[in-house]
């Protein structure tokens, strides 16, 4: 897609002052011929990438089993990176919000929630979002750029720096789980998603399995199979109503891949089992889509594809045209749901004090412009009135 191409025309490679390369986000592959080029045998890529993935090193003078002289020419052709910090929340609920900002300033935020028997940490695929759905506050946001496969990565690499989690622990993991959730579409951007993720499940590094990372996608039709047959990871629809005419107004990319389509590619989607079911993700906006009858129509629609539903109460935002549906009409949503055979876990709202809650996430840079447009709108009514 061409907004792709553009968007990723925009990052800044990552090269520092020095003129020195980034290690993260190569692929296995690419790290295998870099040795080559700097005269090294392959097996030095699976000792290196042991270092960066598995241990978390970033400094090359303690890769112990390096040789001194080849460790001295890492360090003068080669850097390890992270994202910067730009700011850092904890909520009293434990959830930690982190805004990172990378080498051309941009920001994109990364969410830890913690739960009793997991951590999940909720990875951002873009600098803002494409997609304008009318309930998400990143949607406001204009986007300003595909995240590449190292800012991708290096969101779990940060997070896992801050939990004290390296080496890679096999059991009890405060990061546990992944979710592609934050901000962006992330089958808008699949390449660079793909690209990391396969770095984040390479076994002898970060080390999470397939089945504990979703993809959560609005709906991008002819990504859906590759992300089944390339990744194997759970997939999450934002479905959010049950027909066309709605669907059209508060997830527009509905007007190019209607319900239909949406629906026939779930059914086909690689590796899907009673065992592996797709989550169909549904906000509850009061009055616009949270009726009994919106409930039996979404049962019947998802009838075909194993199914789970997760119903997400509307997390409100500055300025957001609706509201949360009322306790009662979720629960009898969630009843409705539940009686027809599917587990409908309510999420709660996790972080809200920090706007870290699914569809507050939005950066700071732009709502600066947002709140000078929203200031010169003021000032233009004002002018009008006068
Ligand atoms: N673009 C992808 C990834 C974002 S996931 C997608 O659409 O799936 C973020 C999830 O939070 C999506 O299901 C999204 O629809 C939901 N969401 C967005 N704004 C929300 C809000 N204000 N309250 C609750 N959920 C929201």
């Amino acid at each position: 897609m061409s907004i792709e191409k553009h968007a990723d025309s925009l990052a800044v490679p990552a090269v520092d002052a020095q003129g020195r390369r980034e290690l993260i986000g190569l692929s296995r592959e690419e790290l295998e011929a870099l040795m080559a080029e700097v005269g090294e045998p392959r097996f030095r890529a699976r000792q290196l990438w042991h270092w960066l993935y598995h241990r978390g090193e970033r400094d090359f003078s303690r890769m112990s089993n390096l040789s001194k002289d080849f460790r001295a020419r890492l360090e003068e052709k080669f850097f390890v990176g992270r994202p910067g910090i730009a700011v850092d929340l904890a909520s009293k609920d434990g959830t930690h919000k982190w805004v990172l900002e990378f080498n051309d300033k941009q920001k994109a935020e990364t969410v830890h929630i913690p739960e009793e028997d997991r951590g999940t940490l909720c990875v951002s695929s873009q600098v803002g979002c494409t997609l304008t759905c009318k309930f998400c506050h990143t949607g406001t946001q204009r986007l300003v750029r595909n995240l590449t496969a190292d800012e991708i990565v290096g969101q779990v690499m940060m997070a896992r720096d801050h939990l004290g989690e390296w080496p890679s622990p096999k059991d009890g993991r405060l990061l546990s789980n992944i979710v592609m959730m934050g901000m962006g579409e992330p089958l808008y951007n699949f390449d660079n998603v793909a690209k990391a993720l396969k770095i984040v499940m390479d076994g002898e590094g970060i080390a999470i399995s397939k089945r504990r990372i979703t993809l959560s996608t609005a709906g991008v039709v002819p990504l859906i199979e590759r992300c089944g047959a390339e990744l194997g990871v759970n997939l999450a629809v934002s479905l959010h109503a049950v027909n066309d005419e709605l669907r059209n107004e508060i997830v527009p990319i509905n007007k190019k891949y209607p319900i239909k389509e949406l629906m026939k590619a779930l059914e086909n989607y690689p590796g899907l089992s009673n065992a592996r079911r797709i989550t169909f993700e549904y906000v509850m906006l009061k009055g616009v889509n949270d009726s009994p009858a919106d409930a039996r129509a979404l049962v019947k629609l998802i009838s075909k594809v194993p199914a789970k539903v997760n119903l997400i109460p509307f997390n409100p935002w500055p300025g957001a045209p609706f509201e949360r549906s009322t306790p009662g009409a979720i629960r009898d949503f969630s009843d409705i749901v539940f009686d027809a055979g599917y587990s409908s876990p309510v999420r709660t709202p996790r972080g809200e004090d920090i706007m870290a809650a699914c569809g507050q996430l939005k950066s700071d840079s732009v709502k600066q412009r947002r709140s000078e447009r929203d200031r010169s709108a003021v000032a233009g009514e004002a002018g009008e009135a006068a």
